[in-house]
């Protein structure tokens, strides 16, 4: 057994129980003697899989019959593209609210296929990343879809309150790829909710995407067929192979969550973990975060040490005791503590103790 806690921001670590038993079976599945790797994807048993997966991520998030399950390739990043392509026009308009490293990048991305504009930015009061709210926004013209990121994996801002929109027309997108799964969701509130896998699902290439039925049809004629959502959900996601491995271990994540209690026993874990590690951080001043406390993300804890020339000592130290990966992102520096749903809380609290004691020695 490992004896390490892994807060790597993506790839990120997956549930210790689900990697053991996607082991025990790795090269002897269901008794089958092969691989799930190595077994159609048309066949009895992978189908099985497949449907079992999905009916467990509807039941976690209580996804609604009028909305369809897609599993599809390419990611998180497949789907800034797939969005716009599969329900606008090119003169259609793309709104963004734009806080962070990933909804500036699908907010680029959208503009290769349609206009696109942005309502609001995150700025900074008094030092604090703040995210304004609709009644602060700029909205010129009613847009063809609505597109924010719940999580900034790389800026450690999560937002929790869900926009709407003004005439109930306008599809809300969300790229939920650093906090899905972590607590229960509204899934009529949006129109497309997308993730790629690797932060909080399975491995890395596959995206799950939720989208409302009356959302399906309109695709582009030159829309890759492999991002197209009506031919996705027309073959059960399997218009081409899919990335079986990917799915089926996604499928043992989803029972894994069950297993837990479901996603409100997850949000309450996921609460606590996040709590113990802001609480180090406010403590005194050496160390700290930029994010207005509405907005601290429950996923990804980003902080600085006041002292930066501490910075490699701190790491280096930090890994010796077994915590891994918490260098911040090369675009904002510092640290980040990555805590998705299968970093335990003990995890969380042996990086508090960590802190705490690098701090009486450094402080
Ligand atoms: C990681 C991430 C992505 C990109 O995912 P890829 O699978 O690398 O394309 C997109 N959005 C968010 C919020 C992410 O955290």
């Amino acid at each position: 057994m490992q004896n390490i806690f892994n807060f790597s921001a993506g790839p990120a670590m997956l549930p210790q129980e689900v990697m053991q038993q996607a082991q025990e079976e790795l090269i002897n599945w269901q008794g089958l003697g092969t691989s799930v790797m190595e077994v159609s994807h048309r066949g009895k048993p992978f189908i099985e899989v497949a449907e079992q997966a999905e009916a467990d991520l509807r039941e976690l998030l209580q996804i609604p019959a009028n909305y369809t399950v897609l599993f599809m390739h390419g990611g998180g990043r497949a789907q800034f593209s797939a969005v716009p392509l599969n329900i606008t026009k090119s003169s259609d308009l793309s709104q963004h609210l734009v806080t962070g490293q990933w909804s500036v990048g699908a907010e680029e991305e959208a503009q290769k296929f349609c206009r696109s504009s942005i309502v609001a930015k995150s700025k900074e009061i008094e030092g604090k990343m703040y995210v304004p709210k609709q009644d602060e926004w700029s909205i010129a013209e009613e847009p063809g879809y609505f597109h924010y990121c719940t999580n900034e994996t790389v800026d450690g801002i999560e937002i929790d309150w869900v926009p709407k929109s003004q005439s109930g027309q306008v599809p809300i997108v969300a790229d939920m790829s650093s906090n899905i799964l972590s607590k229960p969701l509204n899934i009529e509130d949006f129109g497309i909710i997308y993730a790629g896998a690797q932060k909080n699902i399975g491995p890395s290439g596959l995206s799950v995407v939720i989208v409302r039925n009356d959302l399906i049809g309109f695709a582009r004629k030159d829309t890759p067929a492999i991002f197209n959502y009506q031919l996705q959900a027309a073959s059960g996601s399997m218009y081409n192979t899919p990335p079986t491995f990917s799915w089926y271990l996604a499928g043992l994540v989803f029972k894994w969550l069950k297993a837990q209690g479901g996603l409100t026993e997850i949000a309450r874990v996921n609460q606590q973990k996040s709590q113990v590690l802001y609480k180090q951080i406010d403590a005194t001043g050496f160390y700290s975060n930029n994010v207005h406390n509405e907005y601290r993300s429950k996923m990804n804890v980003t902080f600085k040490l006041s002292d930066e020339s501490l910075n490699e000592v701190f790491l280096k130290q930090a890994e010796s005791n077994g915590l891994v990966a918490l260098k911040g992102h090369r675009a904002v520096g510092g640290m980040r503590a990555s805590i998705y749903n299968a970093m335990p809380l003990a995890g969380a609290q042996a990086l508090a103790d960590f802190m705490k004691e690098f701090e009486r020695k450094n402080g």
